[in-house]
């Protein structure tokens, strides 16, 4: 069991009244930093403090930026002798940026972990194997500590190597899998080409699925996949990593650890609160983190607040899964296109594959967007005729969509290039 009920379903005024007196202890905190000592409204708000959470609005954001800035010890607020841990992110978006954590930190982090594998269903009579990258990566160590803390059976198999990823979950009985969801459609593939069927040849329940944006088609087909349950997993390496906002079992959304972080959802470019239920971008503070507290960070990651309250009876605020990142965006023809746009018409079609790419470039002096799209091999081996109307049925869809008209390219399954981690979909090699 590794379910902090009372405090999972506590009343909301009691938990603003919790955020309330851990948002003052880590402004106090923030406060013994280099940088945030340098913010003068972190110091107004210590001698006379907040009364409601709301309040928060009132504090500047941080960005990344500024963790750019002050790398590597700007944000540290303890002796960097208390220090015990680094994570790095991955770089997604240009240069790393660098987060420590105390002992404090890691034991608040596992048992947000734990909390959150326990929310999707996981229990200690689990077999977890852990198929992602260990290391600076927050995937491998924080599922790690997590499963750990709730009494699984960890395997940390780490990223890669298929083969062997099938016999670790043959031989032990693996149940639940972590990994990220562009990976799981090769998974099942070399399942397929050993033979088996990766529905019925283990004894897989739960798959946790996260660290990269997908569509809830993208999740319906690695359930169907997989014959299972899948559940997402949201979280940053500035937030910790893993188990900021976690999928229960009712697949409605994600629960936002709001004992451990403050969120808001602010529209990026008046940077004031959207209204309620409205697409924003989503900023995040943290509670519980004593050698590196961030206030008020900008995650560029793009969702709502759900609304209403959860069957699961927990009470921490959910949101929807993300949408895509708000420098994920491109524009073409004039027109905003978010890759989980086009994610989300493509998987909708049974003869589409498990892959795409878009390659936005310059032909005859005129922008293009070029999509491949890898099409099922039962279909792929079928006429032209339907090929060509299937190419031109994708076009119509996406035109309708985005509004802008894609070029679209067949191609057969598995022939387009995967990357390591975390998948990348869009090239942009258009001539400035
Ligand atoms: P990087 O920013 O370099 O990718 P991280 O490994 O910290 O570094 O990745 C965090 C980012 O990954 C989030 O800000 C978000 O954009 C994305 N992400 C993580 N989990 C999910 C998820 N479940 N759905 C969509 N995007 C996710
Ligand atoms: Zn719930």
């Amino acid at each position: 069991m590794y379910w902090e009920k009372e405090l999972e379903q506590l009343d909301r005024r009691a938990l603003e009244r919790l955020q309330l007196q851990r948002l003052q202890a880590t402004l106090a905190q923030a406060a013994k930093s280099r940088y945030y000592a340098g913010i003068a409204d972190i110091g107004r708000v210590l001698r006379a403090p907040f009364t409601t959470i709301e309040a928060i609005s009132e504090l500047p954001f941080t960005g990344k930026e500024d963790l750019r800035a002050s790398f590597p010890w700007g944000f540290l607020a303890v002796e960097q002798r208390d220090v015990v841990r680094l994570h790095s992110s991955s770089g997604t978006t240009g240069n790393p940026t660098v987060v420590y954590h105390n002992r404090h930190d890691l034991a608040s982090w596992a048992n947000l972990m734990a909390r959150s594998m326990f929310a999707a269903g996981v229990r200690d009579t689990d077999v977890f194997q852990n198929i992602c990258g260990y290391g600076l990566f927050t995937g491998g160590l924080g599922f790690q500590y997590g499963a750990e803390k709730l009494g699984c059976l960890s395997i940390p198999a780490g990223a890669g190597n298929s083969l062997r990823q099938i016999k670790l979950m043959r031989d032990f009985g693996t149940s639940v899998v972590h990994a990220i969801p562009s990976y799981l459609g090769r998974l099942a593939e070399v399942f397929a080409e050993e033979g088996l069927d990766p529905r019925r040849a283990t004894n897989l329940h739960t798959l946790i699925i996260g660290a990269e944006p997908h569509t809830e088609e993208q999740r319906r087909r690695i359930e169907a996949m997989f014959a299972v349950k899948a559940y997402n997993s949201f979280g940053l390496s500035e937030m910790n990593g893993p188990g900021v906002a976690f999928e229960c079992t009712e697949q409605n959304g994600l629960h936002v650890w709001e004992d451990a972080y403050v969120v808001e959802i602010i529209d990026p470019v008046s940077l004031c609160p959207v209204a309620d239920g409205e697409i924003g971008e989503l900023v995040m503070t943290t509670l519980d983190r004593q050698a590196m507290p961030v206030v008020r960070y900008r995650t560029r990651d793009l969702t709502r607040m759900l609304p209403g309250p959860c069957a699961c009876g927990r009470t921490h605020r959910r949101i929807d899964r993300i949408s895509g990142r708000s420098d994920d965006m491109f524009i073409i023809k004039g027109c905003n296109v978010f890759p989980m746009q086009i994610e989300g018409v493509l998987l909708k079609l049974p003869e589409v594959g498990d892959d795409y790419r878009i390659e936005l470039t310059t032909i005859d002096d005129q922008d293009e967007m070029v999509i491949a799209v890898e099409v099922k091999a039962e279909w792929f081996r079928g006429d032209l005729a339907f090929l060509d109307r299937l190419q031109r049925q994708i076009t119509r869809l996406i035109r309708d969509e985005l509004l802008v008209r894609p070029l679209i390219k067949l191609v057969e399954p598995g022939s387009l290039p995967k990357s390591e981690g975390k998948a990348v979909r869009v090239y942009d090699r258009r001539s400035k």
